[in-house]
Parts: structure tokens; C-alpha cells; sequence
């Protein structure tokens, strides 16, 4: 897995930052070599992971305007199998203003200057601002896929449309090669209803793009940055911390089934086409089953549908960790955890 990874919607809210934390912890404990980079001026990616924004000496802000190199503003985290982390708080708000003001190559800048550490890691996660602004841009820029975040809610599709838009834009202008990721389901819960309705439109406009590992909502995954940690490391049976060790697991396991080249949105819009739409109906996975109301196996409480995935992480990854998950995830029903 050798990729450039950016965690973006526009809308703000919906899991990016979470994701970025948990799937970093995830990868790494797969033992891959995992660079994270903060490229929201609000700093939580940096918090989550346990720096203190506020006492940076170097961070993407000084990166991105070439003031000093990748290198020397990287900040090892030692949770667990550890990742690597590029920081950043607020003066990169003060970056991002400095960027518009040059007059060329302000859209390439975090891509050059990812460039001589791009073989060091095996994964690197972009956190990208709730904004489609210069950051977002540079993220977009510098990324080989975009892993879309999306809370199944009524508004959910509204922001979709124009990040898929800038999406196609940066392919036409500066980086073909962007590919869809994925799109992830956060914040889950299956017995609303309308969150089945709108997870099951995600899998009609976007057919196996929507990652089958659905993201719960758990309250471990929100209190787990007040202690400056992945949920794995505050709590690693917590559903939240399963369903990100399954999402990293499904994630190597498309790479290996080679898949991982993501095709682009009209190739996406086609073969849900040939398939009837249907994309659902031969998914084995019980977490794309969208049309039966059977919420629980949704939530994978049952075993059906983390659980599954966690078995394909198992099988992809072929780590302990990912055994453990199997196993704790079907612990069985307190949703709290
Ligand atoms: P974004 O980066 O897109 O703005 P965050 O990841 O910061 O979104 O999430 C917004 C809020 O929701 C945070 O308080 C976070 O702790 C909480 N949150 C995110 N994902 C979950 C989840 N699966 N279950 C419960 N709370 C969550
Ligand atoms: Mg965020």
C-alpha cells in the first residue's frame, strides 16, 4: 500500500478528523509506516494525537510557504506501533492567505514538498480543512485518492456534489491521477431510518466505492482526543476502535484484490449501471445490505457486519490485531463501547 491519501468534505462535522486519528492508529498497527498531516488551521488531528498545538516550533504552516523542509517539522507518535505526524494550528490560517497571493505554483506546494519523504511511508493521510479552500486544494494536489467522509443525513448529498466537482477539477488542472478513495459512513446509526435511506442513495450513486466497513457513532471515538489518543489506545474494543482497524483492514484488502486503483467517477457511475444499480444485492457483506431494514446486522453488532469486515481484515492483513477485533466485535450489544 504506497498511497497519498486525502480525508476531505467541505461540510464540517462529518468525521474527517476522526477518521484521519483512527485510520492512522489502524494502518500502523498493521504495521505500516504511516505519515499524518494536519492541514486544518483548527489544530485537532495535532491534539487527537496527543501534541500540544500550541507549543509548535514547526508545523505544515512553515512547510507549506518552504519555510523549512518536511523533515524538520515532523513529530513522532509513539501510541501503540507509533506514526509519524506533521502538526499544525492556527498560523496556518495565516499560510493559506500568503499562498493566494502567489501569483503561480501556490497549488503544488504541500506536493513538492511531500515529495522526498513520499518513499519513507507505505500510507499518508491528509486531514483536510471543512473548507474547499487553498489547503483543500493543496491536499487534493498532492493526493493520489480523496476518502470522503459522509454523515447519512438529510444535507449529506448537497456537499457531495461540489466537492466531487473540485474533485474533477484538480484532475483536469493539475493531477489526472486523483482517484476516489472511497466513501465512508460515519456516525452511524442504524436505527434511523433516514441514515438507511441516505446510506442506501450513497451505494446507488457510488456502488462499491461506499466501503462496506460502516463507521458506528461511539462515544469512545469522540472522548478518546480528550486523552490525546486513537480510541484504540482509550478503549481497543470499543466498537469505534473495531470499525477502524475493519476500515484499514478493507482498505488492504482492495489494494491486494487490486482494486486499489480507484476508477474514476464516471467509470463508478457506469458499472453501477451494467450492475442494475444494484450494488447492494451482491455485496456478501450484510453492512451494505441497505434495502432490508434489519438495522442491527447494519450496525455489525451481530457479527454480520464489522465483524465481517473485520474477518477481511484478518485475512488481508494476517495480524493479531485484527484477530483481536473479530473476536471483540462480537462481544455483543453495549453500545456504548
Ligand atoms: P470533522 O473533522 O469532519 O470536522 P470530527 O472528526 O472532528 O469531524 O467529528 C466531529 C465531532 O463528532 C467530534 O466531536 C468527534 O469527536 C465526533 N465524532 C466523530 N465521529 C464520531 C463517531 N463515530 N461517534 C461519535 N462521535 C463522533
Ligand atoms: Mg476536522
Amino acid at each position: 500500500m504506497k498511497r497519498v491519501i486525502a480525508i476531505a468534505m467541505q461540510k464540517g462535522g462529518v468525521g474527517k478528523t476522526t477518521t484521519a486519528v483512527n485510520l492512522a492508529a489502524s494502518l500502523a498497527a498493521t504495521r505500516r509506516r504511516v505519515l499524518l498531516i494536519d492541514m486544518d488551521p483548527q489544530g485537532n488531528t495535532t491534539m487527537g494525537s496527543g501534541v500540544d498545538k500550541s507549543q509548535l516550533r514547526r508545523s505544515s504552516c512553515e512547510v507549506l510557504l518552504g519555510e523549512c523542509q518536511l523533515a524538520d517539522a515532523l513529530v513522532t507518535i509513539e501510541h501503540g506501533a507509533g506514526f509519524t505526524l506533521l502538526p499544525a494550528n492556527q498560523d496556518l490560517t495565516a499560510a493559506e492567505v500568503r499562498l493566494l497571493t502567489l501569483p503561480i505554483g501556490r497549488e503544488t506546494k504541500l506536493r513538492n514538498a511531500l515529495q522526498p519523504k513520499r518513499d519513507d511511508f507505505d500510507v499518508i493521510l491528509i486531514d483536510c480543512p471543512p473548507a474547499l479552500n487553498m489547503l483543500t486544494v493543496n491536499a487534493l494536489v498532492a493526493a493520489d485518492s480523496v476518502l470522503i467522509p459522509m454523515q447519512c443525513e438529510y444535507y449529506a448529498l448537497e456537499g457531495l456534489s461540489a466537492l466531487l466537482s473540485t474533485v474533477e477539477q484538480i484532475r483536469d488542472a493539475a493531477n489526472p491521477r486523483l482517484s476516489i478513495e472511497g466513501v465512508l459512513r460515519t456516525m452511524f446509526d442504524p436505527r434511523n431510518n433516514l441514515a438507511n435511506e441516505v446510506s442506501a442513495q450513497l451505494i446507488t450513486h457510488f456502488g462499491d466505492k461506499v466501503f462496506r466497513t460502516v463507521i458506528p457513532r461511539n462515544i469512545r471515538l469522540a472522548e478518546a482526543p480528550s486523552f490525546g489518543r486513537p480510541a484504540l489506545f482509550h478503549d481497543k474494543e470499543s466498537r469505534g476502535a473495531l470499525a477502524y482497524l475493519a476500515l484499514a483492514g478493507e482498505m488492504i484488502r482492495r489494494e491486494e484484490e487490486g482494486s486499489g486503483v480507484a476508477p474514476s467517477a464516471a467509470q463508478v457511475a457506469e458499472a453501477s449501471h451494467e450492475s442494475g444499480g444494484d450494488a447492494a444485492a451482491e455485496a456478501p457483506s450484510a453492512s451494505t445490505d441497505t434495502g432490508s431494514h434489519d438495522t442491527a446486522r447494519f450496525a455489525g453488532t451481530t457479527g454480520n457486519g464489522a465483524a465481517g469486515s473485520a474477518v477481511s481484515a484478518e485475512a488481508a492483513a494476517g495480524e493479531a490485531v485484527a484477530g483481536e477485533a473479530v473476536a471483540a466485535s462480537s462481544h455483543g450489544e453495549d453500545l456504548s463501547r
